[in-house]
This record gives structure tokens, C-alpha cells and sequence, in this order.
């Protein structure tokens, strides 16, 4: 079985000595358990800290919120992914929805985005996710399966089963209305069986659930077996509310 991820996305949130003093906080008071793996996202600037507070615990990994698909050159402000690999990131997040709807990041480049994590032996965490405005035209299903095919759909076998997906309703993210545990463990279904034809079926995929995680929310959610960890942010963002998050223990799991 998969460990369960709790996936902390803290935005433009926690400067180096912030994140230096929450990751701490956090494995401070949670010791390492079978079956979980915490996965911590900063902003680039704290990236060192977080990945220097971790103290190796292996258990728990650092991840970059974006990455540009260069390996390096003359772009100005950007991360590449051998450079967050230099910085001890394990992951990286590609297509979260804040970068497609805010900065008009496009599925072409999330394509792009993965494969330069792929090369430099980062996992990427794909996030896909429809609008409350496809999600009422009943365009759910197309529109998350056009944005797994442009980020991941040449992959070969080995390739894809690096990745990770997070499945974020852009109507959740923020705005505390998550998915019901039944709406999110259906979508869940349907980008697993869009996986498995893709993979040999063997390979358990990560999928992890985003949109308004909350500590009150989060075990109905990782009740439903289709769903393998939690990418949050809000209530990633104190040691208090992410604790009791990561605390869930799973049936069976
Ligand atoms: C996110 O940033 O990916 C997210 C799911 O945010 P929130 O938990 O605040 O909805």
C-alpha cells in the first residue's frame, strides 16, 4: 500500500526562518509513522531552510511550488529544476491552479514543467482541476482528463510513475468549500482508470485531494480508499491546524 501524503502548500507564505521554524514545530511533535510521508512546499526563498530543518527525518521531504521548464539560462526570476534539486527539493508542484488562472500558465507548459522535473529526478505533483463554471456545463471529466493528457499523457511507464496527481477543484482551493468525500473520491476514480490505461495497471498512483482541507474535513476525505494524501494549503500554514491534519490515521492503512 501507499503511504498516505499530506502535501503542505504554504504559497507566498513563511520566509526562510518561518518555514525553518514550522517544519521544526511540526516534526517536532509528530514522530515518523508507517504509512505517511509529509511533504512540505515553501516559497523558493525558504526552500534551504525547510529542506535544513528536515534534519534528514525520512519521513518527510521539501518540494518547489513551480519550476520553469529550462534547466538554466537568461530567465529572470525563475527556478529551474536542477537548481531546486541542488537545494535538497525532493518534489515539485506543476499546474497548481493559481499558476494556470493567475499567471496564465498554459497545459503545453505543464507538459514542459514535468518533464524538466522528470529529468533532473524530481517528482513532479501534476495538480488538475475544472472551475465551478465546467464543473456546471458538466465539463469536469473532459477538462481534467485534456489537462492530464497535456501534462503527462507521452510518458512512458517509468516516467509516469514518478509523478503525482493532486486533484483540486479551482472552486475548493481557498474558498472553504471543499469536494464531498464522494464527489472527490469519484474524480479520483476516473484519473485512476485514465492512468491505468496508460501503465502497465500494476502501479498504485498517488492521488492526492486539494481544496479547503481542514482538520474537520480531513478524515471523512482520506476515508475514501480512493484517495492517497492531501495537498493543503490554508491550514498548512500553522503548526496547530496542519498537526491535527497530519495526525489522521487511516483504516487499515
Ligand atoms: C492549495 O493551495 O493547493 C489548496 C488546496 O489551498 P487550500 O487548502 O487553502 O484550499
Amino acid at each position: 500500500m501507499n503511504p498516505t501524503l499530506f502535501a503542505a502548500n504554504w504559497k507566498m507564505h513563511h520566509g526562510p526562518a518561518a518555514a525553518r521554524a514550522l517544519v521544526r514545530a511540526v516534526l517536532g511533535k509528530t514522530a515518523p509513522r508507517e504509512g505517511r510521508r509529509l511533504l512540505f512546499f515553501p516559497p523558493a526563498v525558504s526552500l534551504v531552510a525547510a529542506v535544513e530543518a528536515l534534519e534528514g527525518r525520512a519521513d518527510a521531504a521539501a518540494g518547489a511550488q513551480n519550476i520553469h521548464w529550462e534547466p538554466k539560462g537568461a530567465f529572470t526570476g525563475e527556478l529551474s529544476a536542477p537548481l531546486a534539486r541542488d537545494a535538497g527539493v525532493a518534489w515539485v508542484l506543476v499546474g497548481h491552479s493559481e499558476r494556470r488562472h493567475k499567471f496564465g500558465e498554459t497545459d503545453a507548459e505543464t507538459g514542459l514543467k514535468v518533464r524538466a522535473a522528470l529529468a533532473a529526478g524530481l517528482s513532479p505533483m501534476l495538480c488538475v482541476g475544472e472551475t465551478l463554471e465546467q464543473r456546471e456545463r458538466g465539463q469536469k471529466e473532459a477538462v481534467v482528463r485534456r489537462q492530464l493528457e497535456a501534462g503527462i499523457g507521452d510518458l512512458d511507464t517509468s516516467m509516469l510513475e514518478r509523478v503525482a496527481i493532486a486533484y483540486e477543484p479551482v472552486w475548493a482551493i481557498g474558498t472553504g468549500v471543499n469536494a464531498t468525500p464522494a464527489d472527490a473520491a469519484a474524480m479520483h476514480r476516473m484519473v485512476r482508470d485514465w492512468l491505468g490505461r496508460r501503465s502497465s495497471g500494476a502501479f498504485r498512483f498517488p492521488i492526492l485531494y486539494g481544496g479547503s482541507v481542514t482538520p474537520n474535513n480531513a478524515a471523512a476525505l482520506l476515508a475514501e480508499p480512493d484517495l492517497d494524501g492531501v495537498l493543503v494549503g490554508g491550514a498548512s500554514l500553522t503548526p496547530d491546524s496542519w498537526l491535527l491534519i497530519v495526525d489522521v490515521s487511516r483504516a487499515g492503512r
